[in-house]
């Protein structure tokens, strides 16, 4: 470490009280004004080294306290300009690629992609939950390789293109002077190695098409768009990063008699007059099997009932929804004559003469709807 080392805050311009979000700002603006692809002064190099070394310490509370208590010297504890090999790590993380991504973001980490499956499922699978098989088709990292690409007993040489870089520089002129563009190294594509023998498994893809069977667990209470997170079972990362996850995305069946509305389950049931009229007994059908229901005297059509607990578990809950049981009235579309014979009686009592009208002939249909 040189003395002449100049204070940390004062190179990125920040009081010594400053707070991290001042930090990453001063740091911004001035690594942005030095960066040695911008700048072409010919300090401009070191003055971004400074920058970041500077900047390296403060944003880290633990350092910038050594830092604060011993100056450069407690800095010098394994930390400072050795401390990152790549000034252009910390530059990515915050241009995400002014000038320089393609070899940083290619041999990073990174995570594999989430998968997408449709199941469909019937509607009582749905309410009690169930297991399920599925079939998914994805790229999983080579067994033969290990994901290298490279046939095993031999390994990936460094690109001469690029001499292990992954990018390459030109240096071209313009009007407002000459500047260096930098590119992904077209022999390895920024990989930084080249693969003199591919794996005989994936032919140097790294990766291996595969179908697996997996089974899924459904708990009670899913729904249409319900998904089920399969944790790590997408595709494989790239360069040691995680693998994505497996989302099942359920899709359920209607039910012949059920429907449903949130936690609540809803049946229509037919009573006839005589059921409505007097009130009755019935039994309806619910999930669980067949439940009784008191129909009191005088039900109107689209009477509405309850019938607690008896409607879908709500998800991760202990607890259920309830069955509405809505009742329609039907009125008889045809009579035997004894029961029109009953419902003339009926009438008399109701107060009201009925004269009940006569099947009309297909002339009368005609006039009717024609007006003549
Ligand atoms: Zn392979
Ligand atoms: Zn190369």
């Amino acid at each position: 470490m040189s003395p002449a080392k100049r204070d940390y805050y004062e190179v990125l311009g920040v009081p010594r009280d400053a707070s991290q979000e001042e930090i990453k700002k001063a740091f911004r603006r001035l690594a942005r004004q030095y960066h040695p692809d911008v700048n072409r002064s010919p300090d401009a190099e070191n003055r971004f080294k400074e920058i970041n070394e500077a900047y390296e310490v403060l944003s880290d509370e633990q350092k910038r306290a050594a830092y604060d208590r011993y100056g450069h010297g407690g800095a010098q504890g394994g930390f400072g300009a050795e401390g990152f090999s790549d000034i252009s790590d910390i530059f990515n993380e915050f241009f995400g690629g002014f000038a320089r991504t393609s070899a940083q973001t290619r041999r990073s980490p990174r995570r594999g992609a989430d998968l997408r499956y449709d199941l469909k499922i019937d509607f009582l699978e749905a309410v009690f939950g169930t297991e399920k098989e599925i079939e998914v088709v994805r790229n999983e990292t080579c067994p033969r390789c290990g994901g290298s690409g490279a046939e095993p007993g031999t390994t990936p040489v460094r690109c001469r293109t690029c001499n292990g870089t992954g990018e390459v520089r030109r240096v071209q002129q313009s009007i407002l002077g000459s500047f260096v563009s930098v590119a992904t190294c077209p022999t390895c594509n920024g990989s930084g190695e080249v693969i003199m023998t591919p794996c005989r498994q994936c032919g140097g893809r790294k990766q291996v098409r595969v179908t697996r069977t997996l089974v899924v667990t459904i708990p009670p209470g899913v729904d249409t768009g319900t998904q089920i997170r399969l944790n790590g079972e997408g595709e494989p990362g790239i360069n040691g990063g995680q693998p994505g996850n497996l989302y099942v995305v359920i899709n359920v069946a209607p039910h012949p008699f059920f429907r449903r509305k949130d936690e609540d389950i809803i049946v229509e049931i037919s009573i006839n007059i005589a059921q409505a009229a007097l009130g009755d007994e019935i039994e309806v059908p619910t999930v669980d099997g067949k439940e009784k229901l008191v129909i009191p005297a005088g039900t109107q059509s689209g009477s509405v009932f309850r019938i607690k607990g008896k409607g879908v578990p709500h998800l991760r809950r202990n607890t259920r929804g309830d069955q509405i049981v809505i009742v329609t009235v039907q009125v008889p579309q045809s009579l035997t004559a004894e029961q029109r014979r009953l419902f003339m009686e009926l009438a008399k009592t109701l107060g009201k003469e009925v004269v009940p009208q006569q099947e009309k002939g297909f002339f009368d249909k005609l006039r009717d709807a024609f007006g003549v």
